[in-house]
């Protein structure tokens, strides 16, 4: 009987514990929803905006594709590496609502969400 109650304790203990998990792995799971939305979202903003710097400049005639990919890989090329990025390097970043640190290439703090600097366009 008292075996039995322990047992019940416990059990109803690591319910619990194991519906509170649930919950903040969900809540955890709802934030990496929303920062991957706003990561894509910032990633078509780009993409827009360097398809219309393309588009302005070849229309404008500053440069063929050729000479692009050329400009591209000399960009590329300034970071150490032809890799097909650009990375310059940055120091991690700390958020000035927060104060927790963030990555060296965050757009908005991965603790509560605000918008780490004014960004650059590009
Ligand atoms: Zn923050």
């Amino acid at each position: 009987m008292y075996y039995g109650w322990i047992h019940g304790y416990y059990a109803i203990d690591a319910s619990r514990d194991a519906a509170q998990s649930a919950t903040e792995a969900g809540s955890a799971a709802r934030r990496a929803e929303n920062a991957l939305a706003r990561l894509e979202d910032a990633l078509d903003r780009q993409g827009l905006i360097i398809r219309t710097l393309l588009t302005a400049c070849e229309k404008s005639g500053l440069f063929n594709e050729a000479g692009f990919r050329e400009l591209m890989n000399e960009i590329d090329l300034s970071d150490g590496r032809l890799d097909g990025k650009y990375k310059p390097q940055a120091t991690p970043q700390s958020c000035p609502n927060c104060g927790k640190t963030n990555g060296k290439r965050a757009v908005s703090c991965m603790y509560c969400g605000v918008q780490l600097e004014t960004r650059d366009i590009m």
